[in-house]
């Protein structure tokens, strides 16, 4: 441990005295040294960047995953007693959640705070975007012409009835593509939308985003809507999955006014830290370009961090023109998204 070289990241350089001035408060809490990250990704998916973290600054890292509600519970529920550092999770809708049950406490860091563009982050520092996502159509081209395609709202359009496969409002990911309507274009516009969608379904709302796309591939619907890293983890994925992404095309459709929706996977530090300068220091390292690279090539995400290469495959797959809305406006429309999802009755 204590033979790690220091690299070349600015923050590092403190670490060890950061260690030492530590010592004497952590003397009833966990040992200096470590930090403990309570995750909601798969292991699969943090695990070698938490290992190229410890690898780089010699702070042992504890891992606790747990699902993505499951890990916000367990935090609550341990309050000042919890051992979390760091809170990693998915989806803007969930690290406001976080913040409103008072779990992420503000930090500064000017090193977050040049490397995540402000839309990505909280504006007191309770969350940081780690990585992007975008939520995009998957069509089928034997049904669609691609010239018939343009924005979210035009899906709502009558020409779709019964061509559309979409899921299940409980999923955050249409949470916040709804509350993001609601940003752009109010909620009356927004409520028109959803029960357009829901008039256009080919199915009840099923599975998850994969089943969104397989849905498609046979021949269940036309049109169906997921994030772009699930497209390229099928196309490396089982031989069912590789011909179902075969079979189908994505589409980067447009907000009002902008881009594809895009959201965040994300993290805090927790207002309960013991070790909060190593929970700062691995957000630094998170968003550092070491680490965004394995974010790229890992996890199929697009780098938050300007600069960093997106993954060859995810880039193959068309080009993202990313909404530019603050993403932590969002926080206002949450309870709105759930009431219109009852109204129109997208289950
Ligand atoms: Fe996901």
């Amino acid at each position: 441990m204590r033979g790690v070289p220091l690299r070349r990241f600015a923050g590092f350089a403190v670490v060890a005295s950061a260690l030492i001035a530590a010592g004497p408060a952590a003397a009833q809490g966990p040992a200096p040294g470590e930090v403990n990250v309570y995750s909601a990704r798969q292991e699969a998916l943090i695990k070698p960047q938490l290992d190229a973290f410890a690898k780089a600054t010699g702070i042992r890292v504890n891992l606790i995953t747990a699902g993505e509600d499951a890990i916000i519970e367990r935090m609550r529920a341990e309050a000042r007693n919890s051992p979390a550092d760091v809170l990693l999770t998915v989806d803007v809708a969930r690290l406001i959640r976080a913040t409103d049950a008072g779990l992420l406490k503000p930090i500064r860091s000017e090193e977050l705070e040049k490397a995540i563009p402000s839309q990505y982050r909280e504006k007191d520092g309770r969350w940081f975007a780690l990585g992007l996502r975008a939520r995009v159509f998957y069509y089928n081209p034997e049904k669609v012409n691609p010239a018939e395609l343009s924005t979210y709202e035009a899906l709502a359009d009558p020409k779709w009835r019964g061509r559309v496969c979409m899921r299940s409002s409980s999923a955050t990911y249409n949470q916040s593509l709804l509350a993001s309507l609601i940003a752009h274009k109010g909620a009356v516009a927004a409520e028109a939308w959803a029960r357009g969608i829901v008039a256009n379904m080919a199915r009840p709302p099923m599975g998850g985003d994969r089943d969104q796309i397989s849905g498609v591939a046979s021949g269940q619907c036309d049109i169906g809507v997921a994030n772009t890293y699930y497209f390229v983890q099928m196309q490396n994925g089982t031989d069912a999955e590789k011909a179902a992404a075969g079979k189908v095309k994505p589409f980067f459709p447009a907000q009002p006014g902008g881009g594809a929706h895009v959201n965040v996977s994300g993290g805090g530090v927790a207002t309960n830290a013991p070790n909060a300068a190593n929970a700062q220091k691995l957000l630094e390292f998170l968003a550092s370009p070491e680490a965004q690279k394995i974010y790229a090539e890992v996890v199929f995400e697009y780098p938050v961090r300007a600069g960093v290469a997106v993954a060859p495959q995810l880039q193959a797959i068309g080009t993202l023109n990313p909404d530019t809305l603050e993403l932590s406006l969002l926080a206002a429309h949450q309870a709105e998204t759930i009431r219109i999802f009852d109204r129109v009755g997208w289950k």
